[in-house]
């Protein structure tokens, strides 16, 4: 039998980056009772969370919403612009980065992946996994590609597995500078609606989400966000598709409709988070997710820890990856938060396995929950036996302290 009552009091801290925690009044408007996705409540519904995507994506092309994961998303925006034998770049920034480029191997794509490769103190043998995307390395492929075999360049814009952000804009100019016609596509699967995105300014072809990191949702929505030369891509592509295929789903989208059944209470969710997003402004959504990131990151330099993410240019507002001492299991250390402390922090991916942690500071949080998690974080690292520099606890508090969020600005 699956018990749940290991938690015996007060909330659990779920601090990994995605799923994160749900707001009390999305788990409320997701509680509302099932309806017929083909009556006439529904429509509504369907048109608002279309819309409203559409602005957090910032676009004015369709957005195509799936009763998915991000991974579904994935293949979606493969499937439907590209064809079997079409070459594909990808540049890895991370363990997301070479999931999706599995992915599109496996269907029948030719990949190819770009990545830094220069010297790096702490981890060697992962330096790019420190860093965002070198959008010159981009250009310099594609001028090379003369016979136009490369159909689309794949980058990951907030690279969950390490707490770095890329940034989509130069990519695009590269794209643009070598005069390839390759499609830009982008998976912000995390970092949608916490991380600035702009489908339309930044010239994506496709853009990947999922509902349970910045939206705020549980898991089980994927999104493509289009652009009209990806919509035109689509309808010479041959790769099979049915169930992800845009062209039906758009068209029944219209009238705020999909040909199969959506995750009705999801959507629920999805309208309150949008609600909920939209009034509070995406501008000062990023903002506050950058304040709780350099609040968290304070913490990590006062124990005299690496962040994983070693260009501040870059560092992610969505999540802070922790490069634990030589020596030390980041996963056992893990294991010990949670057992002690109530609390779940993100494991390390791929090449990073135990070498690292990752503290989400997303979803339903505030500064005493960011406080609260540094505090386990920081009881955890010492029960482990790693000598800390300072007091990471100190260091956050003294952040947020000095940095008030403008309550003024934040009600208009
Ligand atoms: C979470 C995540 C994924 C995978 O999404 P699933 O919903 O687990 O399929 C892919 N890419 C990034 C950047 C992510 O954060």
């Amino acid at each position: 039998m699956l018990t749940l009552d290991f938690h015996p009091t007060g909330r659990h801290f779920l601090q990994i980056p995605g799923p994160s925690p749900v707001p009390d009044r999305i788990l409320r408007a997701m509680s509302l009772p099932t309806i017929d996705h083909r009556g006439p409540e529904f429509g509504p519904l369907g048109l608002k969370v279309l819309d409203g995507m559409k602005q957090v994506f910032r676009t004015r092309h369709p957005v195509a919403i799936y009763p998915s994961s991000g991974t579904g998303a994935w293949e979606a925006a493969l499937c439907n612009t590209l064809s079997p034998g079409d070459h594909v770049l990808m540049y890895e920034t991370g363990h997301f980065a070479s999931l999706w480029q599995r992915l599109a191997g496996r269907l029948g794509l030719v990949t190819e992946s770009l990545a830094y490769a220069g010297p790096d103190e702490h981890l060697p043998h992962a330096p790019g996994w420190r860093r965002g995307v070198q959008a010159d390395m981009i250009e310099e492929r594609l001028r090379r590609d003369t016979e136009g075999r490369i159909k689309a360049v794949c980058v990951v814009h907030n690279e969950t597995s390490t707490g770095v952000t890329s940034d989509i804009a130069s990519v695009r100019k590269a794209i643009d500078a070598a005069g390839h016609p390759a499609l830009l596509m982008v998976d912000t699967i995390s970092g949608l609606a916490s991380a600035d995105y702009r489908h339309d300014e930044w010239g994506v072809d496709v853009a990947v989400s999922g509902s349970q990191k910045g939206l705020m949702l549980p898991p089980g929505i994927g999104f493509n966000a289009l652009s009209p030369r990806a919509l035109e891509a689509s309808r010479r592509s041959k790769l099979p598709k049915s169930y992800w295929a845009w062209d039906e789903i758009v068209e029944m989208n219209k009238d705020g409709y999909w040909p199969y059944t959506p995750n009705t209470n999801l959507l629920y969710g999805l309208s309150e988070s949008l609600d909920m997003l939209l009034a509070e402004g995406l501008e000062q959504v990023f903002a506050r997710h950058q304040r709780w990131a350099a609040g968290v990151r304070a913490a990590v330099d006062a124990w005299g820890l690496p962040v994983q993410c070693a260009d501040p240019a870059v560092y992610s507002p969505v999540l802070t990856g922790v490069i634990t001492p030589e020596g030390v299991d980041a996963d056992a250390l893990r294991r010990l938060i949670h057992t002690r402390f109530d609390l779940s922090l993100g494991t390390g991916l791929g090449k990073l396995k135990g070498r690292m942690f990752r503290m989400g500071h997303l979803g339903d949080s505030n500064d005493l929950t960011l406080v609260a998690m540094v505090a386990g974080v920081e009881m955890g690292l010492k029960l482990s036996g790693i000598a800390l520099a300072g007091s990471g606890v100190q260091a956050t508090m003294a952040h947020f302290s000095a940095h008030p969020v403008d309550r003024e600005k934040m009600s208009t």
